[in-house]
């Protein structure tokens, strides 16, 4: 039966009833090998002649049922699950910027993206530019004879700076270039950039996929042709997720949309109360009215999602202060999950980069960052109302 509705693929999407025994959950198919019933036909599944499994790096049934169910949400034709979101960006970069090329990108990358796009792609004969990814012209601008690759997230980590999607997807596509989006910071729920012209979406499953923090992982998600690009890449980096880690995300995608639709009317909430908060400076949220790319979030996006920034008046201590008074809100990095997170990124999830480079991009020391649960709105308000009091 085909099905159209984000809800029924989230609880079907690329599972079946196990053939063997009836179970409706796709089982944890624990196994690093597969048996071939010849030798005539381990040769044909590795010449890719015969569709099978052959060995868990470079295919598992409980993974595939996983690249299923995200191919699905995402719009992809296809996907590859890794063991780590940084796992599934690098396979995803390394398959198209080879030595010589030239990659532009947003200036407020998660850490471990601009430490491989500035750092350690630099080592291996790559350039970059990093561009302020609220303007779509500055890819245009910075784009080279060599341009191959053009990476964004939207919103971005952790300012909440939007892409305009399509016009930086026809801007690349007018020079032939490929567009990479980390679409971690939304889930599939809230956008889809693949509807907007992106060729390439990569997620850290770690976050709101899986959804309880439970497990860390990654995927890409992308046309057949990419992937014939990336696999050689990716099977031989060997950054392959495991069964059991592709079971508990195929489970935590059974509630995205439940979980997500809690998440975004909370997130408001703490927005707007963080907002009109005296010892607030200022909230990066794109779903409060006062967000300077407001409309542009409405336009792209079905929710304003569950992350946002804000700096308190007094600064880097007064922050310091509220983070260590927080008493339901857990203080740890990560996103996404059933639970608030609070973090603090110039010192924790982006410490990676060079402070000079930090604040021209906007993110400076006292910034805290929030990632909204699925408890009640009130206790989340509450605490953070006596935490600041605090401070
Ligand atoms: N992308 C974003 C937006 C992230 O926040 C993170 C991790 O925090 C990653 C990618 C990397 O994912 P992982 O930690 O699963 O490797």
């Amino acid at each position: 039966m085909k099905y159209d509705k984000f809800a029924t693929k989230a609880v079907h999407g690329g599972q079946h009833p196990d053939p063997s025994t009836g179970s409706v959950v796709t089982p944890i198919y624990a196994s690093s090998t597969f048996v071939f019933k010849s030798a005539e036909q381990g040769a044909a599944r590795f010449e890719g002649k015969e569709k099978g499994f052959i060995y868990t790096r470079l295919g598992n049934p409980t993974v595939k049922a996983l690249e299923d169910s995200l191919a699905l949400l995402e719009g992809g034709q296809t996907a590859r699950a890794a063991a780590t979101g940084m796992g599934a960006i690098t396979a995803a970069v390394m398959a198209v910027a080879k030595k010589g090329d030239h990659i532009v990108a947003g200036d407020t990358l998660y850490g471990g993206t601009h430490k491989l796009i500035t750092d350690i792609l630099k080592q291996y004969g790559v350039e970059h530019t990093l561009v302020d990814s609220g303007d779509p012209d500055n890819f245009e601008k910075a784009t080279q004879p060599n341009t191959k690759l053009i990476y964004i997230e939207s919103p971005s980590n952790p300012l909440l700076k939007l892409t305009d999607m399509k016009a930086v997807a026809g801007i690349a596509k007018k020079h032939g270039i490929v567009t990479v989006m980390d679409n971690t910071f939304m889930s599939p729920y809230n956008q889809r950039p693949i509807e907007h012209g992106i060729d390439v979406v990569v997620h850290s499953l770690t976050k709101s996929l899986s959804g309880h923090s439970d497990m860390v992982g990654g995927a890409v998600i992308a046309s057949n042709d990419f992937m014939k690009q990336m696999d050689p890449v990716f099977k031989n980096m060997g950054a392959t997720m495991g069964a059991w880690d592709a079971w508990l995300t195929l489970r935590g995608i059974k509630t995205l949309h439940v979980r997500w639709d809690r998440i975004n009317e909370n997130s408001v909430k703490v927005a707007e109360f963080l907002e009109g908060h005296p010892k607030v400076d200022h909230v990066n949220y794109p779903g409060l009215k006062s967000f300077p790319q407001y409309e542009l979030g409405k336009r792209q996006m079905d929710g304003p999602g569950g992350m946002m920034s804000f700096e308190l008046k007094g600064g880097l201590e007064a922050g310091r202060k509220m983070m260590n008074s927080v008493k339901l809100c857990s203080l740890a990095v990560s996103l996404g999950a059933v639970e608030t997170l609070i973090s603090h990124p110039p010192s924790m999830t982006h410490s990676i980069i060079p402070k000079e480079e930090r604040l021209k991009a906007g993110l400076t020391d006292g910034l805290v960052r929030l990632s909204v649960g699925i408890e009640d709105v009130d206790d989340i308000i509450a605490d953070l109302d006596q935490a600041l009091n605090q401070t």
